[in-house]
């Protein structure tokens, strides 16, 4: 975990950690195995899409639309955001990425496609997901007895994680 100071609560366009050619090797086993669940779901996880998973996979912090289009500059030319947000609409749809809306930022995810909790601290940016049976179920009750169809089901719980209470 990285935590640098950042006043603005500002995601850095730039990070020295995102070139494909630095991804751990968690980060392309992780990749391996979300390809296989996109043809196990018959879902194309086209190359543009792979790479803006794999980018929010190498990334510890949740990023935003136009830094992940920098991130996917090739040849000094950054990614349309068009061309990201698709992207980014498909693996929210597969559940390989979920959308941290207080932050209006991205994070990858385990492609899990109910309901899924973070807790997003105010301080460093840090969003953690908790995946807890007991929070989905009790939602999905809730979603059931109402009758309510969900755009979607990701909550958010924002606050001060651990770290940055130890270090005030
Ligand atoms: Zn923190």
């Amino acid at each position: 975990m990285v935590h640098s100071p950042s006043p603005q609560h500002r995601i850095p366009a730039k990070s020295p950690r995102f070139p494909a050619a630095n991804a751990s090797e968690t980060v392309k086993q992780t990749l391996v195995e979300m390809e296989a669940l996109c043809r196990a779901r018959r879902a194309r996880l086209t190359p543009i899409r792979r790479r803006v998973l794999e980018v929010l996979l190498c990334s510890q912090k949740p990023l935003g639309a136009y830094d992940l289009a920098s991130a996917l500059a090739s040849h000094g030319r950054r990614m349309a955001p068009i061309t990201v947000y698709r992207a980014l609409d498909f693996l929210i749809e597969q559940g390989l990425a979920h959308r941290i809306a207080s932050r209006n930022a991205y994070v990858a995810g385990t492609g899990n496609r109910g309901t899924t909790a973070f807790l997003v601290c105010e301080s460093c940016g840090d969003a953690t997901e908790i995946a807890s049976p007991e929070v989905a179920a009790t939602v999905l009750k809730v979603l059931t007895e109402r009758g309510y169809q969900p755009h979607a089901r990701i909550l958010e719980i924002t606050g001060r994680c651990a770290h940055c209470q130890d270090i005030h």
